[in-house]
């Protein structure tokens, strides 16, 4: 049997890797447990939406250092005033109106938590070199339309367990489907070569979730 659950949302490991181990190494308390998680992983999870929040994308720079940084804030009107943190005086660069949440099977209670998202986005096209781009271009052809997930940071594109959630969301958009045969990959927007050059658009709504992103000419 193949795992397809997302592993890191368990505290095991799949199945799979269990039945490896040794039997001596695994006691009747643990056989138990074990029962208990092969049942959650034998559930064919239906995601949905939870614990939405509205907000915006806020992107800041310190003039100092020159570094940048994104966070969410769930305000009305993003925050603009200047502050200092540490040796960092952060400046107000920009922002995007976002909607932040989790993902939870309606079957079986499991929830994702996505707090490294800071919202999803869509690239319409910007240069050749931008592997965003690329790869959505490529997508379309196969009837794939590309997310980026926008992340706080660089590293968390690179964390196993990220690849994993995405993956997830990735089916939970592909289910809201309804033309048969699309489907919705979503990937690290860090893939973005130049954000000030790739045209993307933040989803700042459910609702915009929920239709298809692209109007395609097939
Ligand atoms: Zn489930
Ligand atoms: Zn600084
Ligand atoms: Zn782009």
């Amino acid at each position: 049997m193949r795992c397809t659950v997302p592993r890191s949302f368990y505290s095991g490991n799949c199945p799979e890797s269990r039945t490896s181990m040794r039997p001596t190494a695994v006691g009747s308390a643990v056989g138990t447990e074990r029962k208990g998680a092969m049942a959650k992983q034998a559930c064919k999870h239906s995601w949905s939406m939870a614990d939405v929040r509205h907000g915006f994308m806020v992107t800041e720079r310190c003039f100092h250092c020159k570094d940048e940084r994104s966070y969410f804030a769930e305000e009305h009107i993003p925050p603009k005033e200047e502050y200092r943190e540490g040796e960092h005086f952060w400046d107000y660069l920009g922002s995007s109106q976002s909607v932040k949440f989790n993902l939870k099977c309606d079957k079986c209670g499991e929830k994702v938590r996505l707090d490294e998202l800071l919202g999803l986005m869509t690239c319409s096209g910007c240069t050749a070199d931008c592997n965003f781009n690329m790869i959505a271009r490529i997508c379309e052809e196969q009837k794939t339309w590309v997310y980026g997930a926008l992340l706080y940071k660089r590293e968390d594109a690179r964390k196993p367990e990220t690849a994993e959630k995405l993956a997830v969301l990735g089916k939970y958009f592909s289910d809201k489907i309804r033309t048969p045969g699309k489907k919705i990959l979503v990937l690290p927007g860090w893939l973005v070569k130049d954000f000030d050059v790739c045209r993307c658009t933040v989803l700042e709504d459910v609702g915009m979730f929920q239709t298809e992103p692209e109007p395609s000419q097939s």
